[in-house]
């Protein structure tokens, strides 16, 4: 689409010790060898314990798969205790940091302004930030939904230059479609996604055109293909079915 390679990212959230990580990536490296996949990006996205045993597992085959964490400190070092910084996950390897998930907007408090310090802190320590933006269920019960995500995605991108937008990958996952079964129609995620990048040709031009936004909310091998063939969306970020290697490679199929 465009020239956007497509990113198929598996979010596994707060999931398996660091052996289970190491079966679960061997796993999947595996099946993707046996597919031969081309011409789509692999992310997984460990909890930080597990990072430093994919890196081992995924160093000679980093052309299969990259990874990444799920969240980074807005600060680069320093007295906040039990957080890490962006620095850190550079030197581990990562590629990629998940930034403001709606799981932690919810539990964590997080709101556009640190979102948007953490974008920053991906981009200045050479991470993609992957920068979740999504409604609940009342606004999209109130038809709020398309307003909402971009104030949201305005927020996170806050100050950055266009050729900073272009690194960013945003991540439209509407929280009501986040681990219940219910996806969000291939037209119901176009709608909004195709809206996202409408504001970003507003807002920085033809970087929109660059810029690889993924659909995110109860994707499975089943259900990917007419998630891909919507014009403006270039992926997936997964969370169960992540935890599946084989779903997980059938998603990275294209289904
Ligand atoms: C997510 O947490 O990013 C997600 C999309 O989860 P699930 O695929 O389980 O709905």
């Amino acid at each position: 689409k465009n020239g956007r390679l497509p990113l198929m990212a598996g979010n596994w959230k707060m999931n398996g010790n660091h052996l289970e990580a190491i079966s679960l990536a061997q796993k999947l490296a595996f099946t993707l060898t046996e597919q031969q996949l081309t011409d789509v990006e692999v992310v997984v996205l460990p909890p930080f314990v597990s990072l430093r045993s994919v890196q081992t597992l995924v160093d000679g085959d980093k052309l299969l798969i990259r990874y990444g964490a799920q969240d980074l400190s807005p600060h680069e070092k320093g007295a906040y205790t039990g957080d890490i910084s962006g620095a850190m996950l550079a030197k581990l390897g990562c590629s990629y940091v998940v930034v403001g998930h709606s799981e932690r907007r919810q539990y964590h408090n997080e709101d556009d302004k640190l979102v948007n310090a953490k974008v920053k802190a991906a981009l200045a320590n050479d991470l993609t930030p992957i920068l979740c933006v999504g409604e609940g269920l009342p606004i999209r019960e109130a038809g709020e939904h398309v307003p909402y995500t971009l104030a949201q995605v305005d927020g996170g991108l806050d100050g950055l230059k266009s050729d900073d937008v272009e690194k960013v990958v945003i991540a439209y996952e509407p929280v009501w479609a986040i681990g219940t079964g219910l996806t969000a129609t291939p037209e119901n995620a176009q709608e909004v996604i195709g809206a996202i990048r409408n504001r970003l040709a507003e807002s920085h031009g033809n970087t929109a055109d660059r810029v690889r936004i993924l659909y995110g909310g109860s994707v499975k091998g089943s259900n990917v293909a007419g998630i891909m063939e919507q014009p403006d969306i270039d992926g997936a970020l997964v969370g169960g079915a992540s935890l599946d290697a084989q779903d997980f490679a059938l998603i990275c199929r294209l289904g």
